[in-house]
């Protein structure tokens, strides 16, 4: 095995200078996801075979161009075989292996681990190789050989707000926080509720108008009624539509004189649902109509909605295949939300690019028209489902890639062969090429090159090239992990250095033990201290920076050490931090100064910075105020203004980001506090390196610990990559105009990425400069040049052709919501440091009654103005923009910082993980026993509205990031009992554990929320919510369809909407 790297690092005379691949070559080459690859060569010179080949699992669509051809070695495995190093762990059992490519007939079914869906768990215990994540263990989650014991009930109980001592302090370390056998809860949050009152108002109550929406108020008619003949007694809410394209409509029915509060606003009993006791809730309807009705406007007369027959997400419970071409033609991808399997025919998969609209508008105006935009989301590195081909593996040699000689576009399987294959037009600027001579192929009958089934890059919309030293500034870097923790007092004192610390020891010992593999570690409070870890020494030698202005590195060489030589050193002294600043009564914070000092120590390298902070950073380079104490008269000066406290306080950390990621060092800050932080101001870091921010507020050392664990965990060995530049390239006629996400951008064409994931998706949008001709297609192509972390330099190639169109019906049909919601979500986060809340609140619902006007106007075959109409494929997107508008980010009555992780937190979101974090999933839990043999694990989901929480359930609400469980105040106490193992709500423990007892609720329970981590890829927080109490009130501010004092009810945002329309149309 040739590896294109010398394995010993650091190598000396590496020159610090220009390290961004970028600034010395041209900008516009670029492209190991160390998953599921495989290799092939074309024929060629045979010498270049830099990797050993092996089996790889067989691809879940059989008909392997591959499986013919034989010039072509075989395919290395599912990628570990590519790598110089393994990882601990046993292959995945999901992964069945061949010895050589499949040659069977094809599988029409799913493959066999389908079942275990998308292939995601954070890690637990041994992790899988990158990217190929087991599923969970069945019942506790075992984090550590010493986790696996019963679960002790914790004996501290700290309180979330206390600066009591950890924990951790007690003696519980060695061996780290006791991980909970499935989750955590967390005690009520200390924070006032978001809403200042009942979601529910009573009747009586005044309502306030949707913001930034003075129609509202004023021309309303008479109540009103939306009723739905067309489709409620026939299709109900299992499936809505007949068509697949099909128009929704509800019509306006004239019903003067009608009552306010049709009975038929009780809840419907889908679901599973028990029927509610008929005394219990408010209709969500007749207060709003009540007040319109007192407004006396009048526009076309009462009219009703019928709640049960609104739009909802409805899951699909079935995998869905997706074909990316056929017939030679892009289809619309399946929701991103849903369970999918890709096979790739020529289009890359959605999961990887997906377009606002699957069909391109041939000119600018159309686009104008459609009041659609259009924007990819790109997320390079995305996690391929378990059952998937692998990404193929391309070397083309010394010569690198065929590319364009004018745009520098990858070849792809829509560059068009001539004039019998000696030249190939580029499907991106038009350009006629000569073909290099050792690639040229004569062209069949059917006008392809004969061989274009057999090469990868001539027939399929993702592959990966093997990178030429011309991809190269330097040999690949290492992959360096530096590790910085706070223990100031505050952080000593809640447990968050322990539990750092704890997480730190575990999850390194996860990390492969390849010579490329690289750690350092240091702390700080108001000096920064460094610990030599070289073997040869007793004990780590602790080195300290007592100057935070003019910061400065000791002994360069030894504080990043190779983890092979270090790894026992390194264990005993995390073990050793907690007890020795025990007594640390420094209350001072110099990170941007040991975040710096950390740069000094990496920066020949380059690599991963994790921080670990916990007070607000008050001295040495990048201080901050407590600005939030004056910023509060700023909220209470209302929405009007811009709030300055939702942006950076200065520019310092700025600067130094920028310089962070020109030298190639990616940052992730890890914030387990428990005040505030200005998360505004630090997340500039991480944003501008390709990293991010895990919050974990309140801290709580017992119920943090095993998510900052994971987090950590899942941070380190997910699929990623190093060095990275990429760029979008698309058809002429389109032109980009932004990118959006964390990185550094420093030309106007490319994005610098220190660091990239399988998680992080960049947004980019495009506008027309040209016009298409009707029947062509315009392609777009995202090329990720990046560095694996086993040192290879790989090129990861991305095609996406789209037809073009002339008619506006084909853009709505083509629509996809989850990206069209995305894209308003990601504007939104962009917006809100600089615009004030109610002109994005506005902007936003704007931009969903410009779509649906558009549709309205120029698509529905409906003339009566009585009528609502939804295109069927954005016909949720009025209930994910009021999701939206009544978000943490857009909501005024949140905290600032909490806001503020919002806007860093959606800015890299990914697509499939933007609806959960608005519009989050409910279920029912009290009668999971009783529900009829289903096989999904996750129980039907529930509207978000209260009318379905009843006082006598227990429900359960996961947004992707958090998960509440929420205790009705007469909630059966054999339920209860069963659940938590008390008999009453009041008896269940603030601090409580969710454990798994022996009986088939707690295991169901369990299984679920086991399921929904590994959905999620994530360790949701835990947080026990009960009525009456603040902790409830949180709940309920999740209620999305509720009407609240801030917003609209679902059902009035739809007559608001509505409304909207008719005046446009007027
Ligand atoms: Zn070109």
């Amino acid at each position: 095995m040739a590896s294109p790297v010398p394995p010993r690092v650091p190598r000396p005379g590496y020159g610090p200078p220009n390290l961004n691949p970028n600034l010395q070559r041209t900008p516009d080459y670029l492209s190991d996801n160390m998953q599921n690859l495989q290799i092939n060569r074309p024929p060629g010179p045979p010498s270049a075979m830099p990797y050993s080949s092996g089996p790889r699992p067989p691809p879940p669509f059989a008909n392997s161009p591959f499986s013919s051809s034989s010039s072509l070695t075989p395919p290395m495995s599912s990628y570990p075989a590519a790598a110089p190093v393994s990882r601990p762990g046993p292959p995945p059992s999901g992964f069945p292996r061949a010895a050589a490519p499949p040659t069977g007939p094809p599988q029409s079914s799913p493959a066999p681990n389908l079942a275990s869906g998308r292939p995601s768990v954070p890690p637990f215990s041994q992790p899988p190789p990158f990217g190929l994540r087991a599923a969970p263990p069945q019942g506790p989650f075992p984090s550590a050989p010493s986790m696996t014991g019963p679960i002790p009930q914790p004996s501290i109980v700290q309180g979330a707000m206390s600066n009591g001592p950890s924990v951790f302090s007690q003696g519980t370390l060695p061996g780290g926080p006791r991980f909970p056998s499935a989750g955590i809860a967390q005690q009520p949050p200390v924070v006032p509720p978001p809403m200042a009152s009942s979601p529910r108002a009573p009747p009586g109550q005044s309502i306030r108008p949707f913001p930034g929406s003075p129609p509202y108020n004023a021309p309303l008619g008479a109540p009103s009624q939306l009723a739905p003949p067309s489709f409620a007694a026939s299709q109900g809410m299992q499936s809505p539509m007949a068509t697949p394209y099909g128009s929704q409509m509800w019509q306006m029915q004239s019903r003067p004189g009608a009552p306010l509060i049709p009975s038929s606003a009780q809840p419907p009993r889908m679901y599973g649902m028990p029927p509610p006791p008929t005394n219990q809730h408010l209709p969500p309807v007749p207060p709003i109509m009540g007040h319109m009705s007192a407004s006396g406007a009048s526009i076309t007369g009462p009219s009703k909605i019928d709640p049960n027959q609104i739009p909802r997400p409805i899951p699909s419970s079935s995998v869905i295949l997706f074909e990316t071409r056929q017939n030679n033609q892009a289809g619309t991808p399946p929701s991103a939300t849903s369970d999918f399997m890709v096979k790739d025919t020529g289009n890359c998969s959605p999961r990887y690019m997906r377009c606002t609209i699957n069909q391109i508008p041939c000119s600018g105006d159309l686009l104008t028209t459609s009041s659609m935009q259009l924007a990819l989301m790109v997320q390079p590195l995305a996690l391929p489902h378990p059952s998937e081909e692998p990404i193929q593996i391309v070397d083309f040699g010394e010569g690198g890639p065929v590319r364009c000689s004018r745009c520098k576009g990858y070849i792809n399987p829509f560059m068009k062969f001539i004039d019998q294959g000696r030249r190939f037009i580029c499907n991106l600027c038009g350009f006629t090429d000569e073909t290099p001579r050792d690639y040229h192929c004569n062209l069949g009958p059917d006008g392809r090159r004969r061989d274009a089934d057999e090469r990868p890059e001539l027939c399929r919309g993702t592959v990966e090239f093997v990178a030429t030293k011309e991809y190269m500034v330097r040999e690949p870097m290492p992959a360096v992990f530096f590790f910085i923790i706070d223990v100031s007092m505050n952080a000593m004192q809640t447990g968050a250095t322990a539990a750092a610390c704890s997480a730190i020891s575990q999850a390194i010992a996860d990390l492969p033990e390849s010579p490329r593999t690289m750690v350092g570690i240091a702390t700080f409070d108001s000096t920064i201290h460094f610990y030599n870890l070289k073997r040869a020494l007793q004990q780590p030698l602790m080195l300290i920076v007592p100057d935070i202005q003019d910061v400065y590195t000791p002994l360069e060489t030894d504080v990043i050490v190779q983890l092979a030589e270090c790894r026992q050193h390194l264990e005993q002294l995390l073990e050793t931090i907690p007890t020795m600043f025990q007594n640390n009564r420094v209350v001072d914070s110099a990170f941007g100064a040991a975040i710096k000092a950390a740069f000094l120590a990496m920066k020949s390298t380059g690599g991963r910075l994790l921080v670990f902070q916990s007070v607000l950073p008050s001295v040495g380079i990048g201080a901050l105020s407590a600005r939030e104490a004056e910023g509060r008269t700023n909220v209470s000066a209302g929405e009007k203004e811009v709030h300055k406290l939702l942006q950076p306080a200065d520019k310092t950390l700025k600067t130094m980001a920028i310089e962070l990621a020109e030298y190639q060092v990616c940052v992730d800050i890890f914030i387990t506090t428990q005040t505030y932080m200005d998360i505004a101001s630090i997340s500039v870091v991480p944003r501008t390196t390709g990293g991010q921010v895990y919050y974990y507020y309140p801290f709580s050392a017992l119920s943090d610990s095993a998510k900052l664990y994971n987090d950590l965990r899942w941070n380190i060995s997910r699929p990623q990559g190093l060095e990275a530049v990429m760029r979008v390239r698309c058809s002429q006629g389109l032109q980009l105009q932004e990118y959006s996400g964390n990185f550094c951008k420093r030309i106007p064409t490319d994005v610098d990425l220190p660091g990239i994931d399988c998680d992080k998706t960049i947004m980019v949008t495009f506008k027309h400069d040209d016009k298409f001709q009707e029947g062509s297609e315009c392609a777009f192509q995202c090329a990720l040049l990046y560095t694996t972390v086993y040192g290879q330099r790989r090129i990861r190639v991305h095609t996406l052709s789209l037809q073009c169109t002339t008619v506006i019906s084909n853009l709505f049909r083509s629509a996809d919501l989850d990206t069209q919601f995305t894209c308003f979500l990601k504007q939104a986060g962009n917006e809100i440091p600089t615009t004030p809340l109610y002109q994005i609140r506005e902007q936003i619902t704007n931009l969903c009654i410009n779509v649906l006007h558009s549709y309205r106007k120029f698509c529905a075959t409906v003339s009566s103005s009585g009528q609502l109409i939804l295109p069927e494929g954005l016909k949720l997107l009025p209930l994910y923009t009021l999701a939206l508008v009544k978000s943490i980010g857009l909501r005024t009555d949140g905290r600032i910082d909490d806001r503020s992780y919002w806007v860093s937190h959606v800015s890299s979101l990914s697509t499939p993980l933007v609806v959960p974090l608005v519009y989050p999933r409910m279920m029912a839990i009290h009668n999971l026993v009783s529900k009829e043999a289903d096989e999904s694990i996750i129980p039907p989901t529930i509207p978000l509205s209260s009318e379905y929480v009843t006082d006598d359930g227990i429900f359960l609400l996961e947004s992707g990031e958090d998960c509440f469980i929420y205790v009705g105040n007469m909630a059966n106490s054999d339920i209860l009992l069963q659940i938590f193992g008390v008999p009453s709500v009041d008896e269940i423990p603030t601090q409580f554990v969710l454990k798994q007892y022996d009986n088939e609720l707690s295991k169901k329970l369990n299984n679920v929320v086991n399921e929904i981590r590994r959905q999620r890829c994530s360790y949701l927080r835990l947080r026990l919510c009960k009525k009456g109490d603040p902790s409830g009130m949180l709940f309920f501010s999740y209620m999305i369809e509720d009407k609240t004092p801030g917003g609209l009810s679902y059902v009035e945002f739809l007559v608001h909407v509505h409304r909207q329309i008719q005046t446009k149309m007027a």
